[in-house]
């Protein structure tokens, strides 16, 4: 086995679960974080997803120990780490505005933590090379942070964040300063580093296709509350409320009513083939714009569920086309579908009568807020 220790050095033995419970956070009376429970696992890349304001960096900062909650308990493993001051927790931080020290060289911004917990020098030069080759900065050691541009001072302070083996990383919002293309690569590559340091991660983004794109498992965060934590596919596959629903990708929620044996109808379509128990303020269709498709012919109703309309709207935007279509009374469907020569729907006008199909399979419901 020739590759037995590759990236050994790197990779921490013993990568720390969190647990979190009943964490809560007050500012004057506002609740930035209300009763929160979250576990995360050993080596696991979860993504806390929020709009801004909904307590992303203040669950983070709770984690590192930048903030002190008001109840609640962390634990890293079986070690309860409230009291516990930053410095002591062996956690690595990339924080939003990066925070590299600007008098210091790229090298120095590395090698900081390592001094800090007083690591040879000879130790500490191995150690930064090692740390600018896996960011692939090697030969920018010496440079000043004011010559590099905003995706290598990304890295230097990704670099500093785990140069020290911590066994937790945290990242706030570490790719919103760089423009989409650069971002996308970037989101790739962390992912890789995930992978070869294998240190548990906690990532914040307000970028629901980053989180998609990113994440082991993520958790929506809405008023300082979990809205839903699961993986990728089930959140956007299984939204468990309207939030998540409203936020992670786009849907068009109808209203539905439940008749005497269960079934949910809209109008006079019925949506779902098995009985749903009531729910307190009733229960909505959930759809997703790419999941609907244009009828050809007659479709079985076993299988789809079809709503005739008017094109009412219908755009082009290179890769995907969008088109509004006027269902019932009041109700206008959002569709999108591929443009390649073979999805052979790129062709809708507005005043075309068309039938929209979804997919039983692709039917999401939730419980109604109110
Ligand atoms: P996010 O990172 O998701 O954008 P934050 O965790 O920064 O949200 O903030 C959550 C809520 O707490 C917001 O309403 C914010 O205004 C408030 N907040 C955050 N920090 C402070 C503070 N130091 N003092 C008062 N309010 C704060
Ligand atoms: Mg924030």
């Amino acid at each position: 086995m020739a590759n037995h220790n590759d990236n050994g050095a790197l990779k921490h033995s013993t990568a720390l679960p969190i647990h979190i419970q009943g964490l809560t956070k007050k500012y004057g009376d506002l609740y930035a974080l209300d009763s929160v429970d979250l576990d995360i696992n050993s080596g696991e890349f979860l993504t806390l997803l929020g709009p801004s304001g909904s307590g992303k960096t203040t669950l983070l900062m709770a984690i590192a120990g930048f903030n002190r909650p008001d109840a609640g308990s962390i634990r890293f493993d079986k070690k309860e780490v409230i009291l516990m001051p930053p410095h002591k927790r062996d956690v690595g931080m990339v924080f939003q505005s990066y925070a590299l020290f600007p008098h210091m060289s790229v090298a120095e911004n590395i090698a900081f933590p390592l001094k800090l917990r007083g690591v040879s020098p000879k130790e500490c030069t191995a150690r930064v090379a090692e740390a600018l080759e896996t960011v692939q900065l090697s030969g920018l050691g010496d440079r000043g942070i004011d010559q590099l541009s905003g995706g290598q001072q990304q890295r230097v302070a990704l670099a500093r964040a785990f140069v020290f083996r911590p066994r937790i990383l945290l990242m706030d919002e570490p790719l919103s300063a760089l423009d989409k293309k650069l971002r996308e690569r970037m989101q790739i590559e962390l992912k890789h580093l995930h992978q070869k340091l294998g240190v548990t991660t906690v990532y914040v983004t307000h970028d629901q296709r980053e989180a998609l794109t990113m994440s082991d498992r993520i958790a929506v965060i809405n008023d300082g509350r979990l809205a839903q934590v699961d993986t990728p596919k089930a959140i956007y596959n299984h939204p468990a409320n309207a939030f998540v629903a409203d936020f992670i990708g786009e849907s068009t929620m109808l209203p539905l009513t439940r008749d005497e044996s269960g079934y949910l109808y809209f109008n006079d379509r019925r949506i779902t083939d098995t009985a749903v128990k009531d729910a307190p303020n009733g229960w909505s269709l959930v759809i997703r714009p790419e999941r609907l498709y244009v009828v050809d012919g007659e479709a079985d109703t076993n299988q789809v569920v079809v709503f005739d309309g008017t094109v009412v709207e219908s755009v082009f935007q290179g890769e995907t086309a969008f088109a509004l279509v006027a269902i019932d009374e009041g109700t206008e469907l959002s569709v999108r579908f591929g443009t390649s020569s073979a999805a052979g729907t790129g062709s809708l006008h507005p005043g075309e009568q068309v039938s929209i199909g979804l997919l039983r399979e692709d039917v999401i419901i939730i419980p109604r807020d109110r």
